[in-house]
């Protein structure tokens, strides 16, 4: 058994501090959504409409079988970037869990929703391996000011599926500096100023920003997860945004849990 390299809050005390997260100061009925409400043993009686309800009725974390303990252990090594099999053992939940909640954890990040302005460096990448045929390709855009990331799976890198991405993440009039790659030689009649650098010939000074990124995703890929599979690389991806744009986020369970219960984006 491991030991846990921190100290955990009591159960009590964690259980008060999500109370605080999901309900603020008063709890809420999350069917009529008004305050008119009775307390009665960890139960929770509207007298508005009548409904029982706990304080994970209505999130994501319904029907949880974890004590608050054991949820904040989780949250703390996915936060630590613990691989599940150790979060498992810290935890003592089956392995199996733990990868079930670190998925629950990826699919509760909200989509950082902005586009992407000003100056933005934009390449392709290539996630798996080609020879498990679990290989995809990334579109990805980066704000290097803001180190606002975004990520997209796309069918192949033909001219309609790089404009598409652009054009969804990316406002016109952006200067967006790219490689030689042909399939972005029109973006300019779309409305973007476009420059580029021929990687070939050892340019990279304006493009390299977002080789960090593709190297952050690699590592942090291969330190958690060891690989990841084809079906999950959406969810993958936006894990990646949010640690590489909002490291923060990840500071303790309690920051990433207010954005899991309560999705504002930030960024830092
Ligand atoms: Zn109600």
């Amino acid at each position: 058994m491991d030991t846990i390299p921190f100290v955990v809050p009591s159960e009590h005390g964690i259980k008060a501090r999500f109370r605080q997260l999901i309900f603020g100061v008063h709890p809420r009925c999350p069917r009529c959504q008004r305050q008119n409400v009775r307390v009665v043993a960890n139960r929770y009686h509207c007298r508005s409409c009548r409904r029982k309800f706990s304080l994970t009725s209505g999130t994501w974390l319904a029907g949880m079988k974890l004590s608050w303990t054991q949820l904040w252990i989780l949250l703390w090594c996915f936060c630590h970037r613990y691989q599940p099999r150790q979060a498992a053992s810290l935890a003592e939940v089956t392995l199996k869990s733990a990868r079930t909640w670190y998925g629950r954890f990826r699919t509760q990040l909200p989509e950082r929703g902005r586009v992407l302005r000003l100056h933005v460096v934009a390449d392709e990448g290539y996630f798996g391996k080609r020879r498990t045929g679990n290989q995809r390709i990334v579109a990805g855009a980066l704000e290097p000011r803001s180190k606002e990331v975004r990520l997209r799976m796309i069918p192949d890198t033909e001219q309609d599926s790089i404009e598409r991405f652009l054009w969804d993440h990316v406002s016109l009039q952006t200067m967006v500096w790219t490689d030689a790659h042909k399939s972005y030689g029109d973006i300019a009649w779309m409305g973007y100023g476009h420059d580029w650098e021929i990687h070939e010939r050892g340019q990279f000074g304006k493009t390299s920003p977002i080789e960090r990124v593709w190297s952050f995703s690699k590592w942090l890929t291969r330190r958690m997860y060891h690989h990841v599979w084809a079906e999950n690389l959406p969810h993958s991806l936006r894990e990646i945004e949010w640690r590489f744009s909002a490291p923060g986020t990840f500071a303790s369970p309690l920051t990433l849990a207010e954005i899991l219960l309560r999705p504002v984006p930030r960024s830092d």
